[in-house]
């Protein structure tokens, strides 16, 4: 993990010393300020520039994905669509389980407030989620839901932005089941430390995705490349993406929303009145 060659690292695209190394050299330069400010201003404007040149690839993405995909299937026929259907099979599922049961069941036990109630008036943020496939487009709403909610807007306003960009279990789980289908598919066998790169790098991929649409699409490299697949198949993927974004989003979201209540209910900064409809405003 530790680089002893960080531009090697670079060059040969191993993913996780490279960010191993990025995360000391931001440390760095947030320890030293004024000192580095141009090396700061360099990285930022070198970002912007690398936004500008993906949302410029995103652009030509229809074209390719649809030509890429068109070939596939002319190759492959119907064959190739039952591993896909499999795969989006299963990221549904995934995501209904930590839904239903992981995040109620997170609720009850560190806030015995009630998952139901909580539903209930959530339910319009997750169709908004759901629909634009944005957890950033959807910040404004979900602070407004909180609030009727009882949250306090200290806790949400501070919460809210940060899990909208670094809290993505949709994310997580769907790179997860990714990597799975593209191991099946090219009849890989993975070791049990191949398993655990996965989760890890899964993890940081989602940390490091975007809350806009398709962000875990770009992302999805770095974890491809962490266990060495060949990145084609997702382009494959990438056909579908739009409709499993919908999904993801929603967790995002309401992954969010259950930690916020339940740090403000341990800073004591949520009205559980308000929270359980009796003295709605
Ligand atoms: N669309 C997702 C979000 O905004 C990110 C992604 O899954 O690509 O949370």
């Amino acid at each position: 993990m530790i680089p002893s060659n960080p531009i090697g690292s670079l060059a040969n695209g191993e993913m996780i010393p490279t960010i191993i190394f990025a995360l000391i050299i931001g440390g760095i330069l947030s320890v030293l300020k004024e000192e580095t400010r141009l090396v700061k201003d360099f990285f930022t404007q070198f970002n912007k520039i690398m936004i500008k040149m993906t949302i410029w690839v995103m652009k030509l993405a229809p074209i390719g994905i649809f030509c890429l995909m068109a070939s596939t299937f002319a190759t492959l026929g119907l064959d190739a669509l039952m591993p896909l259907f499999k795969f989006i099979a299963c990221v549904i599922l995934a995501i209904i389980i930590q839904s239903v049961i992981i995040y109620p069941l997170l609720l009850l036990l560190f806030t015995r407030l009630s998952p139901i109630n909580f539903i209930k008036k959530f339910s319009s943020v997750l169709m908004f989620a759901f629909s634009s496939t944005s957890s950033n487009a959807t910040i404004p709403l979900t602070l407004e839901t909180l609030s009727q909610l009882g949250v306090s807007e200290e806790v949400s306003s501070f919460s809210i932005p940060l899990g909208a960009t670094i809290n993505m279990d949709g994310n997580a789980i769907m790179q997860g089941c990714a990597v799975m289908f593209a191991t099946q598919a090219y009849g890989m066998d993975l070791g049990l430390s191949a398993l655990i790169t996965i989760i890890f790098t899964a993890v940081i991929a989602s940390i490091s995705a975007a809350g806009i649409p398709s962000a875990a699409i770009i992302s999805m490299n770095m974890l491809f490349m962490s266990v060495g697949l060949p990145l084609d198949i997702i382009t494959i993927i990438m056909g579908i993406d739009h409709f499993l974004d919908m999904f993801r989003t929603a967790i995002n979201v309401l992954g969010d929303a259950i930690c916020t209540v339940i740090v403000a209910f341990k800073n004591n900064a949520l009205n559980s009145d308000v929270f359980n409809g009796k003295n709605v405003k």
